[in-house]
């Protein structure tokens, strides 16, 4: 919008204006979702996946609000009045063949922002909507810039003109390292899985053997993005947390749940397999400083958090840590010989908590609450510790409340989800609100546009 001030063009009637203000509004947080993607380390490993993802989510809904108020602006003067008319006006528009790009790159976003909302099986398959999700993505913006340049007036004008220009670049630069030179660079290092083997119910241990010369660095808790020969990158990646030290490299270990057309066949995968690792990726990471360090693990969670102990007994950190550990059942606790030997050499309780109790398995029987919540925090000052948390959406949520409940300070809690889905803990919550004050703040923009 400031772009299209600096244009030397006459505002027109404020309806018009708001019309033209939701447009390009739209059509720039259109670009910029592709930064928003998730897959851009920069961005994500600075503010993590999950308010990435969030933010990504957020601004999917108001970007398509944006682009279906920007026909309806047009026509609103009308609607009162004459519903008829305006109701003639809007149809005129939608079939009009000098707005047909605009038209269509509309109908392609409502079908993205709808297949993003519903997609789940057995309605589609995740790789399927992956692939589609970025090949609409690729249109609509295609679609939406030549809307732009064929009847926008603004764009006419250089600041708007040269903004897109930016813009498409940028949009152009993000699908190009996506597509093409994260997948070249993924293949390029000879990854191999050197064993599998079962290490819990349905939970599969992977040993995976780089070359020596690997340029992989990372921090232990962040995660790949893993094909699978005879898969190639981009389209079959799917991301896991490395559960070993960065001391361990050019080994990496990954701990492994079935859960579906992917993962359900990792039990059967050869030693020798190719495989293609793109990272690293994320911030959830063992912070410096504070202690007592809380973790809190549910099922697979424990595998960043498995990670951060390796490479907090191969530093000899001294910190004291407390691990609650959830699982369905004793034999879902998988690695947990590897975390009983990992406490001769680091200051480590560990708490089970299970659904199925077996006699002797020494495990408190849960689902996990506020209960075993506080028996972690037992004698320490809540606003002192640091607190990780990874596992399933529910039992994270019902965790961060615990801790918050408990005087847990909210920027002392780093957790990460294993899907994207929007979280209804008190701390998903805040982070939402956060994000929407930034759209709130683009509304009065645009009511303030129209209004000049
Ligand atoms: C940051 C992060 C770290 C993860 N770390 C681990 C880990 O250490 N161990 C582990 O067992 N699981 C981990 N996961 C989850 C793991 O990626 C999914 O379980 C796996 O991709 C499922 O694939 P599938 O084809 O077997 O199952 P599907 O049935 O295809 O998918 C099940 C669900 O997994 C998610 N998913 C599937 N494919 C992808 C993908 N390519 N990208 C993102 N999400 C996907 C979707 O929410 C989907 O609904 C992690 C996920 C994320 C986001």
């Amino acid at each position: 919008m400031i772009a299209a001030m600096m244009s030397k063009m006459r505002p027109a009637s404020p309806l018009n204006e708001l019309g033209t203000a939701f447009g390009l509004t739209g059509a720039a947080l259109l670009f910029l979702q592709f930064l928003s993607s998730g897959r851009y380390e920069t961005l994500s490993g600075r503010i993590g996946i999950d308010r990435t993802m969030g933010f990504h989510r957020v601004a999917a809904y108001f970007l398509l609000g944006f682009v279906l108020l920007h026909p309806l602006s047009y026509s609103a003067t009308s609607f009162l009045s004459n519903p008829r008319a305006a109701l003639n006006h809007l149809t005129g528009m939608l079939l009009s063949e000098r707005l047909r790009t605009g038209v269509v790159a509309m109908a392609g976003l409502i079908v993205m922002v709808a297949l993003a909302t519903f997609r789940s099986r057995p309605f589609m398959r995740y790789e399927y909507w992956r692939v589609s999700h970025g090949m609409f993505a690729i249109a609509v913006t295609a679609l939406a810039l030549d809307h732009l340049f064929v009847v926008g007036n603004y764009s006419a004008e250089q600041p708007l003109r040269l903004l897109w220009f930016f813009f498409a670049t940028v949009a152009l630069v993000a699908i190009g390292l996506v597509y093409i030179v994260r997948p070249w660079r993924m293949w390029r290092e000879d990854w191999r899985v050197e064993r599998v083997r079962p290490l819990g119910e349905r939970i599969w241990e992977m040993m995976l053997h780089g070359p020596e010369t690997t340029r992989l660095r990372f921090r232990a808790g962040q995660f790949i993005w893993m094909t699978l020969a005879p898969h190639r990158p981009p389209f079959h990646d799917h991301p896991f947390s490395i559960a070993s030290s960065p001391t361990d490299l050019p080994r990496l270990r990954l701990v492994i749940r079935e859960a579906g057309d992917c993962t359900s066949g990792f039990g059967q995968i050869e030693p020798g397999t190719r495989v293609a690792v793109d990272g690293p990726h994320g911030s959830f990471v063992l912070p410096k400083g504070k202690e007592p360090v809380i973790m809190v693990a549910g099922g697979v969670g424990i595998a960043p958090l498995l990670g951060m102990l390796e490479e907090a007994a191969a530093n000899a950190d001294a910190r004291s840590f407390r691990l609650l550990y959830a699982a369905r059942s004793p034999s879902a606790l998988a690695g947990l010989e590897r975390l009983r030997e990992l406490q001769s050499r680091l200051d480590l309780s560990i708490q089970c908590v299970v659904e199925e109790d077996v006699e002797g398995s020494g495990c408190s029987v849960g689902p996990i609450g506020h209960m075993h919540v506080s028996r972690s925090l037992r004698g320490t000052q809540s606003k002192d510790v640091t607190c990780l948390v990874c596992g399933p959406a529910v039992m994270m949520e019902i965790v961060t409340d615990a801790l918050l409940a408990q005087g847990v300070l909210a920027d002392t809690i780093h957790y990460e989800r294993f899907d994207y889905a929007a979280g209804k803990g008190h701390i998903d919550r805040a982070r939402r609100r956060e994000a929407l004050l930034i759209f709130i703040v683009l509304l009065l923009g645009i009511v303030a546009f129209s209004l000049r």
